[in-house]
């Protein structure tokens, strides 16, 4: 009876390696590549601003760590670090949206945010992204704030 049991108890382990790796696998597979990014850049200028918003670049980044997105106007490019991969669609969606908009409007006035608005989940992931900065900051002892 000990032997079926340990047996089992090897299969379950092996079953969890193979689960784990299935995930993992569906994990990297839900990356965007640049030109998935371009086109989703494209559809969610289609979508919320009417195709105004043409990007000529939208690629990630790695040197981008302060910053979720970031806007070239006069080139018409767009970078979203790297950082926002594995996150919600929602998230990545409106960092697209918002640098898109940039395309538009620079700066972030009252007409930035009333672009914005078009998208309806911006409170959400602004939310969603303080939350990420916020949990990045607590393991740090608190009062060691001259780092
Ligand atoms: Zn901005």
């Amino acid at each position: 009876m000990l032997i079926p049991a340990r047996m089992s108890e090897a299969e379950e382990q092996r079953w969890v390696t193979v689960m784990l790796d299935k995930l993992a696998a569906q994990e990297s597979k839900r990356v965007l590549g640049d030109d998935e990014l371009a086109e989703r850049a494209e559809r969610l200028s289609a979508q919320y601003f009417d195709g105004r918003a043409r990007p000529a670049s939208v690629r990630w980044v790695t040197n981008q760590n302060t910053r979720w997105g970031s806007c070239t106007p006069s080139e018409g490019s767009i970078r979203l670090s790297h950082r926002l991969q594995g996150m919600p669609e929602y998230v990545v969606d409106y960092v697209l949206v918002h640098e898109l908009a940039h395309l538009l409007v620079p700066g972030h006035g009252p007409r930035f945010w009333r672009l914005l608005e078009a998208y309806p989940r911006t409170e959400r992931a602004r939310g969603y992204l303080e939350g990420v900065v916020a949990a990045e900051r607590l393991p740090h002892v608190p009062g060691a704030r001259g780092e």
